[in-house]
C-alpha cells in the first residue's frame, strides 16, 4: 500500500486532504505541532512535530513515498502583513528542511502548496483584473513577505527535482473555503470571517467589511482543492499550476451571497484602514483543465452554504448566538 506524509494534516486543507486519502485507501501519516480543531483525523498515524527542525522532517518523511507538504505559518490578509518576520523565517526553515529529508529519505514524490500570493503586485491593481496565467509570476513581485517565500521555494523545488530527482509538484492556490477552517483569532480569511459576522449580526445589522468592498477575488470549495492537488499528484507535470476557481466577484457581493444563505439583511460598514491585500486577484484556468483535464465544479453559492451552516453551528455550539 502506497505511504503518504500529510504535513500541515492539522490545519484546514490537510485534515480534509487526509480525509479524501483515506477515502481512496492510501496508508497516511498526519504531522502537524498541533491536532485537528473541529474534528478527529483519519490518519493511520499523526505525529505531533515540530517541522522547523530536520531531525523531526527526517523522522515525518521516513518510509514515505509521497509527501503533501502543506505545514505552514499563515492566515489572512491581516495575518499575513503583520507578521512577515515569523513568517520567512519558519516558512522557510520548515520548506527547506521538509524538501531535504524529502531527498534524503528517498521519497519519490513531493507536492508543495504555493500560493496566489506569488502573482506581482503590477498585475492585480485593479477590481477588473485579467486572471493571472502561471508565467505572469515573473517579473517578480509578489505579497511581501509570504509570497516572496512561496516564490522562493518553487524555485527550490525545482533545483531538487533537476539535481536530485525528487519528483516536486507544485500548486498555487486561490482562497481556498469550506467547513473545518480557522473563522475567528485573526488567523481567518475573508469567506470564514464573513459567514462569522453575517451568523452574529440580527437581521438588519451592519457588518463590518475590510476596505471598500470593491477588492475582487475568486474562492475555491476545499473538496475541489484536494481532487486538484490529488490529481496533479497523479500527473507528470512539475511547474506550478493554479487551483482555484475562476468566478471574479467583489467582496460586496461575497457578503450579500452570505447574507442571502442566513436569510438576513446586511448593511455593510466599510473601514478603509483595514488591509485589504491587491485591488483584484483571479485564477486563469486555461492550464490547469488542460494539464489535468478537470476544473474545480462546485459552485460558491454551494460551498458558501455548507460553510456558513458549519460555522453558524459552531457559534451555537460556543454559545455566541
Ligand atoms: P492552516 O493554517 O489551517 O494549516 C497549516 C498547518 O501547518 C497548521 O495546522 C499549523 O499548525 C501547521 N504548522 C505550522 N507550523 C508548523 C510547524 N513548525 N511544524 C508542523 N506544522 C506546522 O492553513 P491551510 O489553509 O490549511 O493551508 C495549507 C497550505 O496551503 C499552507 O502552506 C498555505 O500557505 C497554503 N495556502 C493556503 C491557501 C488558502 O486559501 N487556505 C491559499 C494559498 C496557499
Amino acid at each position: 500500500m502506497t505511504k503518504i506524509l500529510v504535513t500541515g494534516a492539522g490545519g484546514f486543507i490537510g485534515h480534509h486532504l487526509v480525509t479524501f486519502l483515506k477515502q481512496k485507501g492510501y496508508w497516511v501519516r498526519g504531522v502537524d505541532i498541533k491536532k485537528p480543531e473541529f474534528a478527529d483525523t483519519d490518519a493511520d498515524e499523526f505525529q505531533l512535530l515540530d517541522l522547523k527542525k530536520i531531525e523531526n522532517c527526517l523522522r515525518a518523511t521516513q518510509d514515505m513515498e509521497q509527501v503533501f507538504h502543506l505545514a505552514a505559518n499563515m492566515g489572512g490578509i491581516g495575518f499575513i502583513e503583520t507578521h512577515k518576520a515569523d513568517i520567512v523565517f519558519e516558512n522557510t526553515v520548515i520548506d527547506m528542511h521538509m524538501l531535504h529529508a524529502a531527498k534524503t529519505n528517498k521519497v519519490q514524490k513531493f507536492l508543495y502548496t504555493s500560493s496566489a500570493c506569488i502573482y506581482p503586485a503590477y498585475k492585480q491593481d485593479t477590481p477588473d483584473i485579467v486572471p493571472l496565467k502561471e508565467e505572469d509570476a515573473y517579473p517578480a513581485l509578489p505579497e511581501d513577505g509570504y509570497g516572496w517565500e512561496k516564490l522562493y521555494i518553487e524555485r527550490a523545488c525545482r533545483h531538487y527535482r533537476e539535481d536530485y530527482g525528487l519528483k516536486t509538484y507544485m500548486v498555487r492556490f486561490h482562497n481556498i473555503f469550506g467547513p473545518l477552517g480557522t473563522y475567528d483569532g485573526g488567523r481567518e480569511k475573508s469567506p470564514a470571517a464573513i459567514c462569522r459576522k453575517v451568523a452574529l449580526a440580527k437581521t438588519q445589522d451592519e457588518i463590518e467589511v475590510w476596505g471598500d468592498g470593491q477588492q475582487t477575488r475568486s474562492y475555491c470549495y476545499i473538496e475541489d482543492c484536494v481532487v486538484g492537488m490529488y490529481k496533479l499528484m497523479q500527473s507528470d507535470y512539475h511547474e506550478p499550476l493554479n487551483l482555484g476557481q475562476d468566478r471574479l466577484i467583489t467582496i460586496n457581493e461575497l457578503v450579500d451571497i452570505v447574507a442571502k444563505i442566513a436569510g438576513k439583511k446586511i448593511a455593510k460598514k466599510y473601514d478603509l484602514s483595514k488591509p485589504q491585500g491587491v485591488r483584484g486577484r483571479n485564477s486563469d484556468n486555461t492550464l490547469l483543465s488542460q494539464i489535468l483535464n478537470w476544473s474545480p465544479s462546485v459552485t460558491l453559492e454551494v460551498g458558501l452554504e455548507a460553510t456558513y451552516n458549519w460555522i453558524e453551528e459552531q457559534l451555537r455550539k460556543e454559545k455566541r448566538i
